[in-house]
């Protein structure tokens, strides 16, 4: 892949050499396999199709100027798939059998992994489904995870660029009480009307409230979200979001950069006080936002047409240590090969 244009594959789906396969079956997980196929041969009654028992994951591995490969923080991923397992009743893929279908997948595709200084990077894809066939609501008593990948381009291929959020209150992504804090297909679902919605209009995500009183910042569609204002990080509270690795990582980052670090409730109105706004996520890491327009009350919230300086250091510091340009001093990286 010497001659690819980097900044011009975007993300989409490619096909690579192999993807990593196991079964769950008769109570235990079976040896992980490669497959060279695109496709699954699954029950017309698998439990994934009806009743939505599906979980996946997203993480990344980047090429090194010392030509190594990095995965960044494949253990939180199994965490979180297990988590999602646990809210939908599906059986959990040990965190060790996670991390080495996740280091086959890259090491059986190696060389579609996008050079160093490229900005793209290898794409994981883990997905775990309901196999088993049921046509009564319960959850199967098979599963199947996999793992493929596929190279993707620098999320921002002409720079680091602030986009636009829309706040509109009659759709909501998940329930106070649901699924939202957990990684399943559903969410995305429910997402779609909503998204297709914001993007014929020109934003790149809404900006979803809370589901119950339409008062507080939940998430960005695929993205967590953050504020930062008077040196201090700030991103909400809410039983609804998913529990971002990025997000995370970047609380850790802004703490070690001095910011102070707020996790709360954040009230709509406090989006006029914010000195920056991000949504951050796998895929850009950071992605600024210069406006947010709530659409039922016709007010717009501006920052600037350039990331603040706050972003740019998270983002810079953050995709350093991806790269392994700069220490990883929290044990997030693991060289891969
Ligand atoms: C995956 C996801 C995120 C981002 O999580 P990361 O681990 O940072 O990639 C945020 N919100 C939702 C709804 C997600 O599905």
């Amino acid at each position: 892949m010497e001659n690819q244009d980097w900044k011009k594959i975007g993300f989409g789906y490619s096909k690579t050499n192999y993807n990593v396969r196991c079964t769950f079956k008769d109570g235990k997980w079976g040896e992980l396999e490669l497959s060279d196929s695109e496709y699954l041969n699954l029950h017309m009654a698998a439990t994934s199709l009806h009743y939505g028992q599906e979980a996946f994951e997203g993480l990344k591995a980047f090429m090194g100027k010392d030509g190594k490969v990095r995965v960044f923080r494949m253990d939180e991923n199994a965490k979180r798939m297990q988590s999602s397992s646990d809210g939908i009743l599906m059986e959990r893929v040990p965190t060790e059998l996670f991390q080495e279908a996740v280091k086959l997948a890259v090491q059986k595709n190696i060389e579609f992994v996008p050079p160093y200084g490229s900005g793209a990077s290898l794409y994981i894809r883990p997905l775990l489904i309901g196999t088993g066939a049921e046509i009564g609501v319960k959850p199967a008593d098979e599963y199947l995870f996999i793992v493929f990948v596929m190279p993707v381009g620098p999320y921002f291929p002409e720079g680091f660029k602030p986009t636009d959020l829309v706040i509109m209150r009659h759709f909501d992504r998940a329930a106070p009480q649901g699924t939202g804090k957990y990684k399943v297909g559903g969410n995305y679902a429910a997402s779609l009307t909503a998204g297709k919605k914001a993007k014929a209009e020109g934003y790149s995500a809404v900006l979803y409230l809370d589901a119950r009183e339409k008062k507080y910042i939940d998430e960005c569609g695929p993205a967590n979200f953050f504020g930062i204002k008077d040196d201090t990080y700030i991103t909400p509270e809410s039983e609804s979001i998913l529990p971002s690795i990025t997000n995370m990582s970047l609380i850790q980052i802004a703490q070690d950069l001095g910011l102070k670090v707020e996790r709360r409730k954040v009230a709509v109105e406090e989006l006029a006080t914010f000195e920056e706004v991000g949504a951050c996520g796998t895929a850009a890491v950071i992605s600024p936002i210069k406006r947010i327009y709530d659409a039922d009350n016709e007010k717009e919230y501006l920052y600037g047409t350039e990331p603040g300086k706050w972003s740019v250091k998270l983002y810079d510091k953050l995709r350093a240590i991806q790269n392994g340009d700069e220490p990883d001093q929290h044990g997030w990286v693991e060289v891969v090969d």
